[in-house]
């Protein structure tokens, strides 16, 4: 079947094979295609590689990792466990329900729509997909426009692997992303900030489809005083500077204990030199996105500088690059105690009060992910109970996105819903309610009623 050449035509085709796809796309055609994806993307590592490269200057081993590798994983967790996702799933039977057989089944929600974000181009768009295709449906996946090289590549990816009926890609941007907002999609996946969020919300809510809103912010991290401070600066360095730190669960802040501040600036900054020695030019540090993108995160730099922000570490910027950058000093006036930087740059303040670091996380939106780095049990579980977040890492960041067997997702302000692994697999399903009638036992609800209604509840 040739490729549609309009969005509404894209549309009807695959509204047009449902009732086949219900009929048709069950476990095993849902694991072979799956196969036929993992094969392609294997087939086309050099591109993947290549592409993303010249959309913002990724390093390939971090290409390798966080874009190719965790969505074949996704794959290989979601082939190995797929048959017991579909299962439909016994209920415990009630006292009122005596006589009947309750179970739920997962049912494919239909025609699905995945917007995916810049940030991580590919696996924002291919995670879900896999999702979505376990658990049956069809998708128009519409990458971001930002990254141009990698959204034609996912195209012809999914070309080569799926019929136009069951998976097409939409390129562009807001216009095309406002035309496919307006069709009556059956549930919405929708991956970026929560300001777009809000749009895709409230388009969904005209035709009442279901969505999945996977959005960002501002995740604090707190350094307590028995962290490990080596251990704290490696993986602080490892999530606040991966993907050039436009990673929506990067450390965005850092509350560090007064009596280990000092210490751990100076771990840090030699975390910084080892790893990227050669500051905004470093092979191992993608830049930003684009030349606004640059400019708004330098712009958050200057900012605070303007208004007395130290700079611990001066990254410095080449073109549209921004080296690793660490300012201490910040005050609630700098435009970055309020924006969500994603950019490799981290404010850094102190605190000596738990309880002060946990009245500034919760006046705050929600955020996607909170990390603490301490020892001391009493102060994880006080940290746990008292605020709320979609993750949460402890003494590590960032591997918290990659457990198959944890949700991810966030919690109001940061998302609706959840991806990865079965959580994933049931965002993409209806839970649909089965209740049989085997021995015909629930004869009381019928009328005419008599004092046997009130008895069996004593009055
Ligand atoms: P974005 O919200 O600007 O864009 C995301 C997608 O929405 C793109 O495909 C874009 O074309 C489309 N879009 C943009 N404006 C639109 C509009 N007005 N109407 C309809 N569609 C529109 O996000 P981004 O800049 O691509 O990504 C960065 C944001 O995404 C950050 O806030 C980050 O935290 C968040 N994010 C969240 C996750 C997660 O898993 N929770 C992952 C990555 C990024």
């Amino acid at each position: 079947m040739s490729i549609p050449n309009s969005i509404p035509a894209a549309f009807d085709l695959q509204l047009a094979y449902q009732h086949q796809r219900r009929k048709t796309f069950g476990y095993a055609q849902r694991r072979d295609v799956l196969r036929r994806l993992s094969a392609e993307i294997r087939a086309r590592e050099p591109q993947i590689i290549a592409a993303l490269q010249a959309d913002f200057g990724k390093p390939a081993s971090e290409t390798i990792l966080s874009e190719i590798l965790v969505v074949q994983q996704d794959i290989k967790h979601t082939l190995r466990h797929l048959r017991r996702w579909m299962r439909p799933r016994r209920v415990v039977p009630t006292l009122i329900g005596f006589g009947t057989s309750a179970r739920v089944e997962y049912q494919a929600r239909g025609q699905c729509l995945i917007i995916a974000p810049w940030n991580y181009p590919f696996n924002l768009a291919f995670g879900p997909l896999v999702s979505c295709i376990a658990a049956g449906n069809s998708a128009i996946v519409k990458p971001s426009e930002m990254t141009p090289a990698t959204s034609a590549l996912i195209g012809e990816i999914v070309a080569a692997v799926f019929p136009p009926e069951l998976v097409t890609v939409i390129e562009g941007g807001i216009p095309e992303s406002t035309e496919l907002l307006a069709l009556p999609f059956d549930h919405i996946f929708f991956t970026g900030s929560p300001a777009v969020g809000q749009i895709v919300m409230a388009a969904a809510a005209k035709t009442l489809a279901s969505v999945t809103l996977e959005l960002g912010g501002k995740s604090p991290t707190i350094i307590g005083p028995d962290a490990d401070i080596k251990q704290a600066a490696k993986w602080v360095a490892f999530g606040k500077f991966s993907n050039g730190g436009q990673t929506c669960i990067a450390p965005d802040h850092l509350y560090v204990h007064e009596t280990r501040r000092a210490e751990f600036i100076t771990e840090l900054g030699a975390r910084i030199a080892s790893a990227y020695a050669d500051g905004p030019t470093s092979p191992h540090l993608a830049r930003m996105v684009n030349a606004a993108h640059a400019d708004r995160v330098w712009g958050l730099v200057q900012d605070a500088r303007a208004k007395g922000a130290a700079l611990d570490v001066d990254g410095m910027r080449a073109g549209d690059a921004i080296g690793p950058t660490v300012l201490g000093g910040i005050t609630p006036d700098m435009d970055i105690d309020g924006a969500e930087i994603f950019g490799p740059v981290l404010p850094i303040m102190g605190y000596s009060d738990i309880d002060t670091v946990i009245a500034q996380i919760t006046a705050r939106p929600k955020p996607l992910a909170l990390y603490i780095f301490a020892q001391d049990k009493a102060l994880v579980r006080r940290v746990l109970d008292q605020t709320s977040s979609g993750g949460v890492g402890v003494n590590l960041t960032m591997a918290q996105y990659s457990h198959n067997n944890l949700p991810f997702g966030g919690v109001n302000n940061s998302g609706i819903g959840n991806a990865h692994g079965m959580y994933g697999f049931r965002a993409f399903s209806h839970e649909r309610a089965v209740l049989r009638n085997r021995f015909s036992l629930i004869p009381l609800i019928f009328p005419p009623y008599t004092g046997r209604v009130r008895r069996l509840i004593g009055v």
